[in-house]
């Protein structure tokens, strides 16, 4: 940097929207769609009942209800994802309320991703890559190991060389792509939660990290502010002032990562020599206005 400043990071976060379709449940709710995909960067609240004025929120891409994953991936995560090959650590999550969408979209994207992951290691067959995959979750600050449970809770140590670790966290070498979609079916058997609970799946840690997330908290009448409540999420809510600080483009201020378990364990892939893609995800329908402007505040937020 001029000036010899500190080391800051040199990409921006990609965020990235996603509206899902209205779904039949909304449909037969007489929910009304409530907002607009107005070019490949925009998105607009249009109010149906022209109680407000339009509002405009832009970001690197938004993905319109009728976009397949393979297009999500390619402008949302592709670029995150292989920059894993180039020695990055590279973070892809999913963040919004439940049911818009963020286990649909992690799913096609993490298949994708494999796929394409596996396409560059055999065109680059003067290299050699091992790729392992482990997978946790985090609720209520415990962390579970997704491919042992029977390990019960799992304590983080702090390793002089490798940073925060999960102590006993097991690391399977993945073969191919059959087998990276075996370990996940485990990993995913008894994971879908009711609302409330908060969920991070890591892939191929330290090549390639990704993780999805649940928003846990509710917002208040007026939709602006978190509720307070033992409910909170801690790691979600840290997660996202860590998010925010990232990418306020600050030089100096404390990052708090240690104030959960989830920025604890996540502290390399974000920070450093990472890349990070957000894909938001939403619905569109007018009952959920509230808690979806919330979402594109996040989002606005991290870009
Ligand atoms: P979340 O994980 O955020 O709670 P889900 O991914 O489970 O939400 O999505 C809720 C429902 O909406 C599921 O039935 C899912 O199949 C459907 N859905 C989500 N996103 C899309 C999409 N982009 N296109 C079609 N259906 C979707
Ligand atoms: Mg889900």
């Amino acid at each position: 940097t001029p000036g010899g400043g500190p080391r800051v990071r040199e990409e921006k976060i990609l965020v990235t929207v996603r509206v899902r379709p209205l779904s039949r449940r909304e449909q037969s709710l007489y929910d009304l769609i409530a907002w607009e995909c107005v070019n490949e960067h925009s998105i607009v609240f249009t109010s149906p009942n022209q109680e407000r004025a339009p509002t405009s929120y832009t970001f690197d891409k938004v993905f319109g209800p009728s976009c397949a994953n393979q297009k999500v991936y390619e402008e949302g995560a592709k670029d995150v994802a292989l920059s894993a090959l180039r020695g990055m650590n590279a973070t892809i999550f999913a963040y919004g309320q439940t049911s818009s969408g963020k286990t649909y979209t992690m799913r096609g994207i993490a298949e994708i991703a494999v796929q394409d992951i596996y396409d560059h290691i055999k065109s680059t067959p003067e290299r050699e890559f091992i790729l392992k995959l482990s997978a946790l979750e985090i609720y209520n600050e415990t962390v579970v190991d997704l491919l042992n449970r029977e390990s019960g809770s799992l304590r983080l140590l702090d390793d002089p060389e490798k940073g925060t670790i999960v102590e006993k966290l097991v690391e399977e070498v993945v073969k191919d792509g059959q087998h990276l979609r075996h370990l996940i079916s485990i990993c995913e058997d008894h994971t879908e939660q009711p609302s409330g609970k908060f969920r991070l799946r890591e892939v191929l840690r330290s090549q390639l990290d990704l993780a999805g997330s649940e928003r846990a908290s509710q917002t208040n009448a007026d939709g602006t502010r978190l509720k307070e409540g033992s409910h909170i999420n801690r790691s979600l809510l840290t997660l996202t002032t860590v998010i925010r600080k990232l990418s306020g483009g600050k030089r100096s201020g404390h990052i708090p990562y240690r104030d959960s378990k989830l920025t604890r364990i996540l502290q390399s892939s974000l920070g450093g020599n990472a890349r990070t893609a957000i894909i938001c995800t939403m619905s569109p329908a007018l009952s959920h206005v509230e808690q979806t402007r919330n979402t594109l505040s996040f989002a606005t937020s991290a870009k």
